[in-house]
């Protein structure tokens, strides 16, 4: 196999992870006999500063002739007085549409060693596995008109989807599902809104190619009780962009540590995969960072973009016995670390690399 990646390693602790997302393909590439060529590009606050832009034009045109582009993370507290379209925020927005991926996987699962860390309670999040697929290029956050005009005093949004843009994101999120536990629930608010009637119609007709997938429509007020009550009920959870970024945010409570959490966005020209977290500044440079979120985030690239599921599963499985094994960085220690080996980023990826050569070896 052989694999073209784009790392936009970026600001503030991303670099320091997604070097040890790099070390781990590239200790997977070794164990497979596969070839992954890697790039580097600026974008965020490093472009600012040495390219005057937060994307600069050869960092889009690397990422568009790559075979999948892996993402650190952008900002820093020094650019925070810039207005909004300067500022290295939109050096993201700006690579996300460049790219056109329109749907956002974002697992939210808790690990047994972890489940100690989430504010719920071990037996309620212990052994929950959701994978959320968020619609990212509709809805509310694009939809037209929307003003806010100060003469009236008045503002507007519009939320607004075609059919077309629910049934594509509807059919990734079903294809997933059949490759999970075969269920997917729907998330809407179809009871007050004609944009999520359509919605819900649209995903019952889509549903109809997946006679094998199980499907439930739940109301987003009451989906986000059921998360916290009963998360282990859901597998494959789709939803709309607003709904999916409120709910996805609630969601990384289970999993009780922003470092953990990866995501990829599919559907576009070039997939991109990248930690949940922001470039966190507060720990940047001190060797604190998780890099698990960066780690996990390429298990998604070799499972979506390459299809290396195997592999994809020895990373997932690497950093389950690291954990198992009490290695933790300082993020995953809350109160007593009896017991617990504290580790810094690059400790924490050399051991993830390492369990990772055992099991493809
Ligand atoms: P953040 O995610 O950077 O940090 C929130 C908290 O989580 C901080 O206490 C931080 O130390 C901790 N944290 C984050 N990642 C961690 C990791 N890998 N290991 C251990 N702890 C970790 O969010 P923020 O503080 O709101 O934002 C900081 C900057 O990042 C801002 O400039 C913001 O705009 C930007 N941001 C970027 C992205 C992105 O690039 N995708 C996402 C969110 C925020």
């Amino acid at each position: 196999m052989k694999l073209k990646i784009l790392v936009t390693a970026g600001d503030g602790v991303g670099p320091e992870v997604t070097n040890e997302a790099v070390a781990v393909l590239k200790e997977v590439a070794s164990a497979g006999g596969h070839t992954f060529e890697f790039d580097a590009k600026r974008i965020g606050g490093v472009a600012i500063v040495q390219d005057g832009t937060p994307l600069p034009a050869e960092t889009v045109a690397a990422a568009l002739s790559s075979d999948a582009v892996l993402l650190g993370a952008v900002g820093g507290n020094e650019f925070n007085s810039m207005p909004a379209d300067k500022r290295p925020e939109a050096g993201l927005l700006g690579i996300r549409s460049a790219l056109g991926g329109f749907a956002n996987l974002r697992p939210a699962f808790a690990f047994k060693e972890l489940a100690i860390n989430s504010p719920l309670r071990p037996e309620i999040v212990e052994g929950a596995d959701i994978l959320f697929v968020r619609e990212l290029l509709g809805g509310l956050y694009f939809g037209k008109p929307r003003e806010w005009n100060k003469e009236k005093k008045e503002a507007w949004n519009t939320m607004r989807y075609t059919r077309e843009e629910v049934a594509r994101v509807a059919r990734i999120a079903f294809q997933l599902a059949q490759k999970r536990k075969k269920k997917l629930t729907s998330v809407d608010k179809a009871n007050v809104l004609e944009v999520s009637q359509l919605w819900r119609a649209t995903v019952n007709e889509v549903a109809a190619e997946f006679p094998d997938v199980t499907v439930e429509h739940q109301y987003v007020d009451a989906m986000s009780m059921h998360l916290m009550n009963r998360p282990r009920d859901f597998d494959v959870v789709l939803t709309e962009n607003l709904f999916g970024d409120i709910l996805t945010d609630e969601s990384s409570v289970i999993t009780g540590s922003m470092g953990m959490l990866p995501s990829a966005t599919l559907g576009g020209k070039v997939n991109l995969y990248e930690p949940v977290h922001g470039s966190a500044p507060d720990i940047a440079g001190k060797g604190l960072a998780n890099p698990v979120g960066a780690i996990m985030s390429a298990a998604l690239l070799l499972r979506h973009s390459a299809g290396l599921e195997k592999e994809a599963v020895s990373i997932e499985t690497a950093v389950r016995k690291v954990l198992e094994q009490g290695f933790r960085t300082t993020d995953l220690v809350r109160g007593k670390a009896q017991g617990l080996t504290v580790l810094s980023t690059t400790e924490m990826g050399a051991k993830v690399r390492e369990a990772v050569k055992l099991l493809l070896a």
